[in-house]
C-alpha cells in the first residue's frame, strides 16, 4: 500500500493507508474512517474496471460460465473467488447462455432454443448446472431417483438466502413447466383426484423421464438440466453437449445462422454414427435412451404409475 497520502476523511490528520476496495483510489487511516466518508465517497467511488471486479459481476448475476473462464485468465489465482464459484456450482439453480447467442422461443415441438446471431462451429451456447442426477445402474430406474431428489429439493426448506431460495424455487418451477414423457400424463393427472404430493411424484418423475440427460463425462448418470432440457432433438444436430452430474455446456457443432433452431441429441454420438456392429447390451440402453425421450410408451407409463404411487 502507499502510505503517502493524507486520509480522505473530512478533519483526519492521520496517514490514509488503506484504499477503498471498490475503487482502489480513495485512502483512509482507519475502516471508521472509510465508513465516516463513506457518504460523500460512494457518490464519485467507481468500481474498478479489474478483472477480479468483473469475476465478481458475473457471479452476482449467476453467469457461472463467464466467471469459470475470466478466472481461468487471471494472472494470479484468486481463492476466495474461485471458492465462490464452486459453492454456486454446487447449488445447482444456475443456468447461463452464452453471449446471448440463443433465444427461447416457440419451435416445431414446443419450446425450443433459436440461434439469437450467426454463430460459428464450437461457439459455447448454453450453460447449466444439474438440479439432480441418479446412477443408471442404480437400484431403481434413474428417474424415479431424480424426480424423488427434484422434488425434495424443490420442496427443501433451505434458507441460505432470500436470493438462493428464490432461485431455487425458480428452477423447481421451470422443471415443472417442462414436457411429460407422454404428453396425456398432464392432462390424465390435472384430471384425477388423487392426493397433491402423490400427483407431484408421478408428475415429476414423468418429466424425469423425458428431460434427463445423459452425461458425457460420466456415461454411468443421467442429469437434470431446466435450461438444458429446453433444447429439442435432432438426429442430425447442430450442436453438441458436454456434460456430467453437475454441469452442462452445449457448444455449435456447425456454423448455424440466426434464426435457426439450435438442437441437440439425446443420444450420445457414437450411437448415432455407429448404427451397425453393436454389442446387443449397447443397443438396448440405447433403445432405452432413446425412448425416454422421443417414444411415449404407454406400457412403461402406466409402469411409473404404478411405481410412484404409494401402496395403499
Ligand atoms: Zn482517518
Ligand atoms: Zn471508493
Amino acid at each position: 500500500m502507499e502510505d503517502s497520502f493524507p486520509c480522505a476523511a473530512p478533519g483526519c490528520e492521520s496517514t490514509g493507508s488503506k484504499l477503498c476496495s471498490r475503487c482502489g483510489k480513495a485512502a483512509y487511516c482507519s475502516a471508521e474512517c472509510q465508513r465516516k466518508d463513506w457518504k460523500v465517497h460512494k457518490l464519485q467511488c467507481q468500481k474498478a474496471e479489474t478483472p477480479e471486479n468483473r469475476i465478481s459481476d458475473h457471479l452476482a448475476k449467476g453467469q457461472l460460465f463467464s466467471a469459470q473462464e475470466a478466472l481461468q485468465q487471471l494472472e494470479k489465482p484468486n481463492a476466495r473467488l474461485a471458492a465462490e464459484l464452486e459453492e454456486k456450482l454446487k447449488l445447482g439453480i444456475l443456468s447461463e447462455v452464452i453471449a446471448d447467442r440463443l433465444s427461447l422461443q416457440p419451435a416445431r415441438y414446443g419450446l425450443g432454443y433459436v440461434a439469437a446471431k450467426d454463430l460459428s462451429a464450437g461457439d459455447p451456447l448454453l450453460f447449466d448446472t444439474a438440479f439432480c442426477s441418479a446412477p443408471m445402474d442404480g437400484d431403481q430406474e434413474f428417474y424415479c431417483t431424480i424426480a424423488e431428489k427434484s422434488i425434495r429439493k424443490g420442496h427443501a426448506d433451505r434458507r441460505a438466502s432470500a436470493r438462493v431460495d428464490a432461485q431455487a424455487d425458480f428452477y423447481y418451477d421451470s422443471l415443472l413447466k417442462l414436457c411429460t414423457k407422454d404428453s396425456h400424463d398432464r392432462a390424465t393427472l390435472e384430471g384425477t383426484e388423487m392426493e397433491a404430493d402423490t400427483r407431484e411424484q408421478i408428475l415429476v418423475c414423468s418429466i424425469a423421464e423425458a428431460n434427463s440427460l445423459y452425461c458425457t463425462e460420466e456415461p454411468n448418470f443421467a442429469a437434470l438440466y431446466a435450461a438444458g432440457a429446453r433444447f429439442n432433438h435432432s438426429c442430425a444436430p447442430n450442436a453438441s453437449i458436454e456434460s456430467s452430474r453437475s454441469r452442462l455446456l452445449v457448444r455449435a457443432a456447425t456454423a448455424i445462422p440466426k434464426g435457426m433452431e439450435v438442437t441437440i441429441s439425446y443420444l450420445p454420438p457414437q450411437l448415432l454414427s455407429e448404427a451397425v456392429g453393436f454389442a446387443v447390451g449397447v443397443v438396448v440402453a440405447a433403445q432405452r435412451t432413446h425412448q425416454w425421450r422421443l417414444a411415449p410408451d404407454r406400457s412403461e407409463a402406466s409402469e411409473i404409475r404404478r411405481r410412484a404411487t404409494p401402496p395403499p
